[in-house]
């Protein structure tokens, strides 16, 4: 069945966009009409996902950008690039990048605990942030803040304490945005994926993944699509009356 197109004109920026989950949503987003701003540490993966998309319907052109979402002053010269190339911020906004350094507690080093929680919380922060107010200063209200956070979040993992920590930051981040932010049209909603086949689980030795997959009620581990579907839905106007929500996408694991 062919995706709707739910989001003509919409400027998108998205995170993480050069690989696995954000590859995923950039294309789903651009196929649903949006011009996409995709956003990477890694300039090559971004242009890689930039030759994937679909045509833009509403003529503006999609774009990519090398930027470390972690550090301030990249997010906010990024910013200004997007503003001087479309001179309207983006009104979707979804933050996928993310790293692991899985180790256990007892061995975990303050550098691994850091740089986790510097990309996958400060960088959704950061995001936040920087679109939230540029929306609000540029005097159009609306918006939909999506960030992906994991179950892990919430259940926790073993080997995970740092990643596990900046996903549940990632809920109340976002949670908290959700309320300040509702008064300018902007929702704010976190998706919580369980696990899905990409570059980061391709890490994951191949009998942890089948432990994880026989323990999955659905029976399979999930692919990028499947999160892109609900960030598409979380994007859009068919989701006008939900904000503040989490949204698990783990084809039941953990219920
Ligand atoms: P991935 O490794 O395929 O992609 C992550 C992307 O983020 C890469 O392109 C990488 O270059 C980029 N990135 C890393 N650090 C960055 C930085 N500082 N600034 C900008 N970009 C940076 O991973 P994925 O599986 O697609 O994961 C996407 C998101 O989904 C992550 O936040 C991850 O934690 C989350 N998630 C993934 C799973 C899963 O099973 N794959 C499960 C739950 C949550």
């Amino acid at each position: 069945m062919a995706a709707p197109c739910r989001l003509k004109s919409m400027l998108a920026l998205v995170t993480g966009g050069g690989s696995g989950i954000g590859r995923a949503i950039c294309q789903r987003l651009s196929v649903e009409g949006a011009s996409v701003v995709i956003v990477d540490l890694d300039k090559a993966a971004a242009n890689a996902s930039l030759q994937t998309l679909s045509r833009n319907l509403s003529g503006q052109e999609h774009a990519a950008f090398a930027t470390d979402v972690s550090q301030a002053n990249h997010v906010n010269s990024l910013m200004k690039k997007i503003q001087g190339q479309y001179s309207l911020p983006p009104r979707i906004a979804i933050s996928s990048a993310g790293i692991t350094k899985d180790e256990f507690l007892l061995r975990l080093s303050e550098e691994s605990f850091d740089s986790v929680l510097n990309v996958n919380l400060k960088g959704p922060f950061l995001i936040t942030q920087a679109v939230a107010r540029a929306i609000v200063a540029s005097g159009q209200n609306g918006g939909s803040i999506i960030n992906i956070g994991s179950i892990v979040g919430k259940v926790g993992n073993l080997g995970q304490s740092n990643y596990a920590a900046s996903k549940a930051g990632v809920e109340g981040l976002t949670k908290s945005a959700a309320k300040e932010l509702a008064k300018f049209g902007i929702r704010c909603n976190t998706v919580l994926p369980g696990f899905i086949s990409t570059p980061m689980t391709d890490k994951v030795p191949q009998k942890v993944l089948d432990k994880f997959a026989g323990m999955i009620p659905l029976g399979r581990l999930g692919d990028p699509e499947d999160i892109a579907d609900v960030c598409a839905f979380l994007a859009s106007d068919d989701s006008k009356y939900i904000t503040g929500a989490s949204i698990e996408v783990t084809g039941g694991l953990f219920l």
